[in-house]
């Protein structure tokens, strides 16, 4: 055994409620800067907080999606600060009782399902915004400014980029599916900080944990987990070790640089935030908000795997996004064959979507006409590499199958008499093809094949064509 890995994540989520959390400012991104500002959100001195009720139930609802237990009284914390996008020189947050404690996610890793458990989740507002202009100057736009925010806190239980880059987007389509949540990353609505360190169990060795803040991509959030996996282990094997630091991924250097030593939690002097009241979650809340969650994406795998005979991978990927998976059991209204539909679904439609770089949504092909695509392909109207290739012009024009093919002629050549005669006319004029194939090479079957596609525009029936090849063929 050599190196092993920890890896604990610590995500901010921005929750997409109608307010902010302490005042009635609109909660909006990108509306022009300093416009959703009152004296409660900017810190003014006698201006006092009240606890939004709908972030509230956001926070609840994520405790019930990560199966954390949720706590019966919310008391929030002041985390003292001195930063000039946080004018009260504190932020409320949450200490020792998280609105949310425990919890875990489970990922599809290669050799199975692996469980990542949570340390906790709770609420706190989110800070202003600094623009450094280039000429130097530095401003400041508070419109951010209390923001309702959910903190989810893995334990140290990922143990590679891969499984970090899995368990984030699980957690990100997870929250998507139960709507507190944009998730937009490239407008800071989920933000992702690691803390890694390395051990050697036999060399009895370990490395101190470093965390780096604010990555804003999937993509960073690999690279500087893979960044730093070397380092620490480079370090070690020199006999010297890490420092307990907070660093920050530079993308243009491709690796990370130091900000500060960290802090400790005695260093924000924690205290009890007296101007909120503690909050007490009544049951039948609660309750409330269980009722009314949608089926969570796990769930939603379970049923798919029952319902459709469908294996952990191809249901985990299949319920990926709430929008994937109504588009699936759409089609499979029609087409009635779900190992059929998942092979198109995941091979052809999935393979679009990550070449395109979109989701589901933008999609021009509507979920009926996949399927009369896909119909048309299992009674043998067109063929399947007809169908593959229906299906791209599809993506592109937005048509229906039935245009395309009527537009292009590609209704599949089936007719006997037809293929027959062809067939002989194909082998009357390659005698060195027939041949070769009796002399065992099995590729002038191939060639054969492809003279006969080339004549019919790739339309006629594959599996008749290679019969008739290998029967007239037998008696020639
Ligand atoms: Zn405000
Ligand atoms: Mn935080």
């Amino acid at each position: 055994m050599g190196y092993k890995t920890l890896i604990g994540l610590e995500i901010h989520v921005e929750l997409m409620t109608k307010k902010k959390i302490f005042c009635n400012c609109k909660n909006e991104f990108g509306g022009e800067v300093n416009t959703h500002v009152c004296p409660v959100c900017l810190g003014l001195p006698g201006a006092l907080p009240v606890m939004d009720k709908e972030a509230l139930e956001f926070g609840i609802r994520a405790g019930i999606a990560f199966n954390s237990e949720i706590e019966k009284e919310v008391r929030t914390d002041r985390k003292n600060y001195f930063y000039p996008d946080l004018t009260k020189g504190y932020q409320i947050s949450q200490a020792d009782l998280p609105l949310c404690k425990g919890g875990h996610l489970d990922i599809e890793i290669e050799d199975g399902v692996k469980r990542i458990n949570l340390e906790r989740i709770h609420i706190e507002e989110d800070t202003g915004k600094q623009l450094h202009t280039e000429d130097g100057t530095s401003l400041l736009d508070f419109n951010r400014c209390g923001v309702p925010l959910i903190e989810i806190v893995t334990k140290p239980d990922i143990n590679s980029a891969e499984e970090a880059r899995l368990f984030l987007e699980k957690l990100r389509s997870t929250i998507k599916y139960i709507g507190i949540s944009d998730v937009r990353m490239e407008e800071g609505s989920l933000r992702c900080d690691v803390n890694i360190n390395v051990i050697h169990d036999e060399k009895k060795i370990k490395s101190r944990i470093t965390e780096v803040k604010n990555l804003n991509s999937f993509r960073s959030a690999v690279k500087a987990i893979e960044y730093e996996e070397k380092r620490h282990k480079e370090l070690l094997e020199k006999g010297e070790n890490t420092d307990n630091e907070t660093r920050r991924w530079d993308e243009n250097l491709n690796e990370t640089v130091i900000m500060r030593r960290k802090f400790g939690a005695s260093d924000y002097r924690f205290a009890n935030e007296g101007d909120l009241p503690a909050i007490k979650i009544e049951d039948t809340w609660l309750h409330e908000i269980k009722e009314n969650l949608p089926e969570l994406p796990h769930e939603k795998k379970v049923r798919f795997m029952v319902e459709y005979s469908l294996g952990h991978y191809e249901a985990d990927v299949l319920t990926g996004s709430r929008e994937l998976a109504a588009f699936f059991e759409e089609i499979y209204k029609h087409v009635n064959d779900s190992k059929l539909l998942s092979n198109w679904v995941m091979g052809d439609v999935l393979r679009r979507l990550k070449e395109e770089d979109m989701e589901i949504e933008a999609l021009h092909v509507s979920p009926k006409d996949l399927a009369d695509l896909i119909l048309m392909v299992k009674d043998g109207k067109i063929n399947n590499n007809t169908g593959k290739k229906v299906l791209r012009d599809m993506f592109e024009s937005g048509k229906s199958p039935e245009i395309i093919v009527k537009e292009q002629g590609l209704i599949q050549i089936s007719d006997e008499g037809a293929l027959e005669e062809m067939v002989e006319r194909i082998l009357d004029a390659n005698p060195q093809s027939i041949e070769d194939y009796k002399n065992g090479k099995d590729r002038a079957i191939g060639f054969l094949m492809g003279q006969i596609m080339k004549e019919t525009k790739g339309k006629a029936n594959p599996q008749m064509v290679n019969k008739m090849l290998l029967d007239k063929i037998s008696l020639r």
